[in-house]
């Protein structure tokens, strides 16, 4: 293996390190953000429930309004009935004092059926408030058990990250956009291993990546040409193992 082929093995090696070390972090923060959304979402059926309570309550107060207003011009128009002159009038004003109750019997329940509502609704935001506060508890404890083990991630990504660009800078620029490109498609796996296989010549060959057969072309030319060549399924870029 020459030695633009060796420095791609070895930025590989390197590469596959901190993409693992990346996926570690992020089941982490995960964990984390999970607990922070459940938070979050209770947290907006809350301020619902408190937004339909406040709606109630009002509704609650323009009944009373209504009601005590009725009542007043009930009190009105039995001390009109009271001084009455006639049959006719007095009929009259019996009707609107009976069809008035009638009505103020309605808002009655209804302000009964407002307030059992708003008693219920009372009761939900209890029940929130705490699931709340018990979730926001379970949201410290895993930040806690998490904080550490994140830093200890960050530190390796950093220095795995120094490391990365040192062994980066040893490879000319052309083959190491070649190298970021597919490092990209594959989550770091840029580079596969030409599998050989059968006893004696002519052997066959694979590609280490995607398992897709290979050219005895592609394996010559790896023998003796330091150069990158590619999957010609997968576009990994192909290397040997001379000690297999
Ligand atoms: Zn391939």
């Amino acid at each position: 293996m020459g030695p633009l082929i060796s420095a791609l093995v070895q930025l590989q090696s390197i590469e596959l390190d901190l993409t693992n070390l990346r996926r570690r972090k992020r089941v982490k923060d995960n964990a984390v953000n999970a607990q922070q959304a459940k938070i979050n979402q209770h947290t907006e059926q809350l301020e619902s429930v408190r937004a339909n309570s406040m709606e109630r309550r009002k509704r609650s107060d323009e009944l009373d309004l209504d009601l005590r207003a009725s009542e007043e011009h009930v009190e009105k128009l039995r001390v009109d009935l009271n001084s009455a002159k006639t049959n006719k009038e007095y009929a009259t004003l019996l009707t609107q004092i009976n069809s008035l109750r009638a009505d103020n019997a309605k808002v009655e329940d209804e302000g009964l059926k407002v307030i059992a509502e708003i008693e219920a609704l009372k009761q939900q935001i209890t029940e929130l408030e705490a699931l709340i506060a018990e979730e926001g508890k379970k949201l410290t404890i895993v930040q806690d058990s998490s904080k550490d083990e994140i830093a200890k991630l960050d530190t390796m990504i950093a220095d795995l990250t120094v490391k990365r660009d040192d062994s980066a800078g040893k490879i000319p620029p052309k083959s190491l956009a070649i190298f970021d490109r597919i490092a990209s498609n594959y989550d770091g796996e840029a580079m596969a291993q030409v599998e050989v296989s059968g006893r004696k010549q002519p052997y066959s060959y694979s590609c280490g990546g995607c398992y897709m057969s290979l050219n005895a072309e592609h394996a010559n030319a790896l023998k003796s040409h330091d150069a990158i060549r590619q999957c010609d399924n997968c576009k990994r870029i192909l290397y040997m193992d001379e000690t297999a």
